[in-house]
């Protein structure tokens, strides 16, 4: 593993994908990475996931990023748009391809269910001139470890628990586990913290960074927040969306969550405030390493 070196700088990023708006979960997630970096002096990056138009509403990059402003969330530099990263994740591909560790998949959800859900091995194509998917055939020792900021020590299998997973999708959509992979390189980020819902998904990228010699970040992974049902707060089950006019409160609610509650002389504080504040008293030992919490409202 090529690991980066410690005098490399602090560079997080917060990269949501415009399905809808910010909701508690995602404010969270953003709040979490951004007093981990300013807490290091670093720098934060956002970054729009918009790889997936099917799952996309119109807007909803743009409302994400006003949200963030009305909470005081301001990044640093450039927004990176991942729909505008075609080349790049083509090229990537294409090295792979080269590489001899990518094949061509026209299985059916009906076969991969029979299979447990895992592809394990290379397959037949049925018709070559139809449209297929470009699968990663995963390493035959591909055990990745990696030591999790806030969940601990992690292992997974991919080959075995995994199968070999797609990269470009047979309609023509770029997986996300490759932009996302290469797009951490491309920003040099340092420090992945995100929801622990995608802890599943770190090692898969581990394993790509190894594949395309990538540096590996550090990963913290926080408890997402569930409803009173057991669901992740999502977009998916109309999770209402954070309500600016109580940026203040929502970023308290955030705080105590990551075991951050401000001090009552801060309860009427304004967003700036509330973030100088998290960022000088942020402590990682203080977020709960639980995967799943739930959330009271
Ligand atoms: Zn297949």
């Amino acid at each position: 593993m090529t690991a980066l070196l410690p005098e490399c700088p602090y560079i997080g990023r917060f990269a949501p994908s415009p399905s809808g708006p910010l909701h508690f979960g995602s404010l969270v997630s953003a709040l979490a990475s951004y007093l981990e970096a300013k807490a290091h002096h670093g720098t934060w990056l956002v970054r729009i996931e918009d790889i997936d138009p099917p799952r996309e509403l119109p807007g909803a990059a743009d409302g994400i990023l006003q949200q963030l402003q009305q909470h005081g969330l301001n990044w640093d530099g450039e927004i990176l748009y991942q729909s505008q990263r075609t080349e790049a994740y083509l090229a990537t591909l294409e090295k792979l391809q080269h590489m001899g560790v990518t094949y061509p998949c026209q299985c059916s959800r009906q076969q991969l269910k029979e299979q447990g859900g895992l592809h394990p091995c290379r397959c037949k194509l049925k018709d070559p001139s139809a449209p297929s998917a470009l699968r990663l055939e995963a390493p035959t020792q591909s055990q990745i470890t990696f030591n999790d900021i806030f969940q601990g020590q992690q292992r997974q299998d991919i080959k075995h628990e995994v199968g070999d997973v797609v990269l470009h999708r047979k309609d023509g959509l770029f997986a996300y586990q490759l932009a996302v992979v290469i797009d951490d390189a491309f920003q040099q980020i340092s420090h992945v913290i995100r929801g622990s819902d995608l802890l599943d998904s770190t090692p898969r990228q581990i394993c790509l960074q190894q594949l395309l010699a990538l540096p590996t970040p550090l990963y913290g992974h926080i408890p997402v927040a569930i409803n009173a049902d057991g669901q992740k707060l999502s977009k998916q089950n109309l999770t209402p969306s954070i309500d600016a006019k109580t940026a203040s409160a929502n970023l308290i609610s955030a705080m105590h969550w990551l075991g951050l509650p401000p001090p009552t002389e801060l309860i009427h504080a304004d967003c700036s405030e509330l973030l100088v504040w998290g960022a000088e008293n942020w402590r990682r030992e203080r977020v709960p390493p639980v995967m799943e919490r739930v959330a009271s409202s």
